[in-house]
């Protein structure tokens, strides 16, 4: 299975990827995690996408574009992989197509996860991340049983940098102007599924499943 996932930021993109990694066996490919850990191990890239990041802003295409053709040609991809994050622009999808039909595979499936901009900016403004395993916290959907520190591994929890407020608010405006006209894209390919993400977790799962075997 080749799958992209479409969403505004916080729509539960990461959330599913990993639930349909799992259960298919294949990898999920985030191009923000990576760009984050990047930025962590302060690479020459790290360094160059910091700021852009913070402020919201999307980072050039030939840079993610990079990142993705490195990382579909790991072995781990042979069988599949869920894309998250990516493509995020159509000059994105457009080379993402030209890789694949080089490579002599294709996209199966593109799911967009569909959740109203008030939701989005209640979930991100609440959402908490372990700054050393990455896993993911809400103070008000999914609380650290251990208060601030990481039910996982016991380290700190932060409030990612552009999920403060204004930032999110920048972030959407980006979705909706750059991001968003994929799902256009993608129709055309009559590849699109749309799943109602505002629901609690097991519903969009189920509604993903369902999305995935049409
Ligand atoms: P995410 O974790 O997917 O929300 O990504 C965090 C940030 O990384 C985004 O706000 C962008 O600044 C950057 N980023 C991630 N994926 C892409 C992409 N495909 N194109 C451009 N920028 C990206």
């Amino acid at each position: 299975m080749r799958l992209i996932l479409l969403g505004a930021p916080g729509a539960g993109k990461g959330t599913q990827a990993d639930i349909v990694a799992e259960k298919y066996n294949i990898p999920q490919i985030s191009t923000g995690a990576i760009l984050r850990e990047a930025m962590a191990a302060k690479t020459p890239l790290g360094i160059k996408v910091e700021e852009i990041i913070k402020a919201g802003s999307l980072v050039p295409d030939e840079d993610v574009v990079a990142i993705v053709r490195e990382r579909l040609l790991q072995p781990d991809c042979r069988n599949g992989f869920i894309l998250d994050g990516f493509p995020r622009t159509i000059p994105q999808a457009k080379a993402l197509d030209q890789m694949l039909s080089e490579m002599g595979i294709a996209i199966d499936k593109v799911v967009s996860i569909e959740v109203g901009d008030e939701d989005i900016i209640c979930r991100l403004s609440g959402r908490r991340v372990c700054q050393k395993c990455g896993a993911t916290f809400h103070t008000a959907y999914k609380p650290s049983q251990k208060g601030d520190a990481c039910d996982r591994c016991g380290d700190s929890l932060i409030v990612r940098k552009d999920d403060q407020e204004d930032v999110i608010r920048q972030r959407l405006e980006v979705y909706h102007q750059q991001t968003a006209p994929l799902k256009d894209y993608y129709a055309a390919q009559n590849k699109l599924r749309l799943v109602m993400g505002q629901e609690d977790l097991a519903d969009t799962t189920a509604l993903m499943e369902k999305a995935l075997q049409d």
